[in-house]
C-alpha cells in the first residue's frame, strides 16, 4: 500500500464515486473528501432524458447506490457537496474552493464531468432547456406537465434524440432540428445516422436535418414579472415553428475551466497519459478525461456511462500506485454505451469514427432491428446494435481482441437469432 493518507475527489458524480469506491475496495483507509457542486447526492444521469423526463420515475429511483456493505455510508467519506472547486495549485498539493478554502491532498482524482453547450441568447428565455443535471430535468418536466405540446429538439445527438423519443411517447407533437445531413451522424456514420432519422420519423417525428437555427421569438414578459417564454423557433431558410419548449442538446465542454493557469495540459478534456495519470498525484476519469488510447490509435475522450465507471476505477488503482517508476496498467478499455428510444435499445460498442466500410451482419435496417459492423483496415474496429444486445456483446469481445474483419465476418453466420 502507499503512502498517500488524503485523497480528494472532485466531481461528485459517477466517475468520482466510483473511483472513491475503487479507493476503499483497494484498502485505502486515510481520508477521502468528496467535493460537488452540485447540492444532490451522486444520482445517475440516463433515466433524466428517459424514465424521469417521462415522469415513470420519481427523482429518488436515480440515486446512485454502492456495492460495499453498509452502502454510501460506509465509505466515510467526507462529503462537501454544493461546493465548487475553483483552482488547482499543484506544486504545494492544494485545490482551491470557491470560498478560497484550500484542501490539500496527497492524491487528487478530477471527475467534473462535461457541461452542455448553449445557443446564444437563450439564457433568459423561459422554455428554452439544456439536459444534463436533474434540475435541468426537472425543469423540462415541469414545463412538460405544464401543458407543453409543441416540443422542439436542437441537436440530434443522443440527449437529443431520447428526449424527442421521451416527449413522443408523452404524446406531444416533436421536431428535430439537426445541422448535420443526419442525426447522430458523427457518432454512428453517415449510414447509420440516416436510420436513425428513419425511427424517429416512425413515430412521427418531424426530422429537419441540414438546418441551422437562427434564433427565438419569445413572447411579452407576463404581469405577474414571470419572464419572457419562447413561442416559435426561426430558421436560416427563414422558416419558423411554433414551440412551447425547446431542448438544445449540441453537444457539451468539459469542465476544465477552474483547472486553467494549474500547470496540467489541458485540450478538450484534461489530457492524462495512458494510464489515467494527468501530473504527479493527479489522475482523471469519465467525461472530463482524454487519454492515447493504443488500441484505437486515437486520443480519446468517452462520453459514456460505462466508461466513467471503469475509467473511475482505474484511475483510483493508478493513483494508489504512485508516482513511482515501474509498469502500471494502461487503461485502453473497448468503449460501450446504450440509448434507449421508442422501444429499442441502441448499442454502440468500439469506434465507429474512422470508418472505411460499414456492413450490416444481421437482421436488417428496415425491420429496426440489425448489427451493423464498422472496419478500419482489416480490423473490426465497432459494432452498432438496434434490438440486438446479445450479438452485440459477441463483437465487443472481438474487438477486444483485435479480431480481423474477416473473423467478425465469420462470427456472423453463427449468431443466434
Ligand atoms: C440526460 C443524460 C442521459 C444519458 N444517457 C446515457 C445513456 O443512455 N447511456 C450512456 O452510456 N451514457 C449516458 N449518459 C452519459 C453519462 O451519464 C455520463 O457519461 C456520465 O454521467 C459521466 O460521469 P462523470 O462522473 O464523468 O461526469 P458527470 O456525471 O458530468 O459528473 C461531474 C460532476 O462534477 C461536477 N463539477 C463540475 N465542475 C465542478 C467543479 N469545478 N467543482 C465541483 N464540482 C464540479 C458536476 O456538476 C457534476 O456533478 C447520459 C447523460 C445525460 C446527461
Amino acid at each position: 500500500m502507499t503512502a498517500l493518507r488524503r485523497i480528494v475527489v472532485v466531481g461528485a458524480s459517477l466517475g468520482g464515486l466510483r473511483a472513491a469506491e475503487e479507493l476503499r475496495s483497494q484498502g485505502f483507509d486515510g481520508s477521502l473528501t468528496v467535493v460537488g457542486d452540485e447540492v444532490h447526492a451522486p444520482y445517475d444521469r440516463p433515466p433524466l432524458s428517459k424514465q424521469v423526463l417521462a415522469g415513470s420515475w420519481e427523482p429518488e429511483r436515480t440515486e446512485l447506490t454502492v456495492f460495499a456493505d453498509g452502502g454510501l455510508a460506509a465509505l466515510g467519506i467526507d462529503w462537501r457537496l454544493g461546493t465548487v472547486a475553483k483552482g488547482l495549485d499543484p506544486a504545494a498539493r492544494e485545490l482551491v474552493l470557491a470560498d478560497g478554502e484550500r484542501l490539500g491532498y496527497d492524491g487528487l482524482v478530477i471527475a467534473t464531468g462535461a457541461t452542455p453547450r448553449r445557443l446564444p441568447g437563450t439564457d433568459r428565455i423561459g422554455g428554452v432547456h439544456t439536459l444534463r443535471t436533474l434540475d435541468d430535468c426537472l425543469a423540462v418536466r415541469a414545463d412538460l406537465d405544464a401543458g407543453a405540446r409543441r416540443v422542439v429538439v436542437v441537436g440530434a445527438g443522443f440527449i437529443g434524440s431520447e428526449v424527442a423519443a421521451t416527449c413522443r411517447s408523452r404524446g406531444l407533437d416533436v421536431t428535430i432540428l439537426e445541422a448535420l445531413p443526419v442525426p447522430l451522424g458523427q457518432a454512428l456514420g453517415e449510414a447509420m445516422g440516416a436510420v436513425m432519422g428513419d425511427l424517429h420519423r416512425d413515430h412521427g417525428v418531424d426530422v429537419r436535418v441540414g438546418t441551422a437555427v437562427a434564433g427565438f421569438d419569445a413572447g411579452d414578459a407576463d404581469a405577474a414579472g414571470g419572464g419572457r417564454r419562447v413561442e416559435r423557433v426561426r430558421l436560416a431558410d427563414g422558416a419558423a415553428i411554433d414551440a412551447d419548449l425547446v431542448v438544445v442538446g449540441i453537444g457539451v465542454t468539459p469542465n476544465t475551466g477552474w483547472l486553467e493557469g494549474s500547470g496540467l495540459a489541458l485540450d478538450d478534456g484534461v489530457m492524462c497519459d495512458a494510464t489515467t495519470r494527468a501530473a504527479p498525484g493527479v489522475v482523471a476519469a469519465g467525461d472530463v478525461a482524454r487519454w492515447p488510447s493504443r488500441r484505437f490509435a486515437e486520443l480519446m475522450r468517452v462520453e459514456h456511462w460505462d466508461n466513467a465507471i471503469t475509467m473511475g476505477e482505474h484511475a483510483a488503482r493508478r493513483l494508489l500506485a504512485g508516482d513511482g517508476p515501474g509498469h502500471h496498467e494502461p487503461y485502453d478499455p473497448v468503449p460501450w454505451f446504450w440509448s434507449d428510444q421508442y422501444d429499442r435499445k441502441i448499442q454502440l460498442a468500439g469506434r465507429s469514427s474512422g470508418a472505411d466500410e460499414v456492413r450490416v451482419v444481421d437482421g436488417s435496417t428496415a425491420e429496426r432491428r440489425f448489427v451493423a459492423l464498422y472496419r478500419r483496415g482489416d480490423r473490426i474496429t465497432g459494432a452498432l446494435a438496434m434490438n440486438r444486445p446479445r450479438p452485440l456483446m459477441t463483437y465487443r469481445r472481438l474487438i477486444e481482441r483485435a479480431a480481423t474483419w474477416g473473423d467478425a465476418l465469420a462470427e456472423s453466420s453463427s449468431l443466434p437469432t
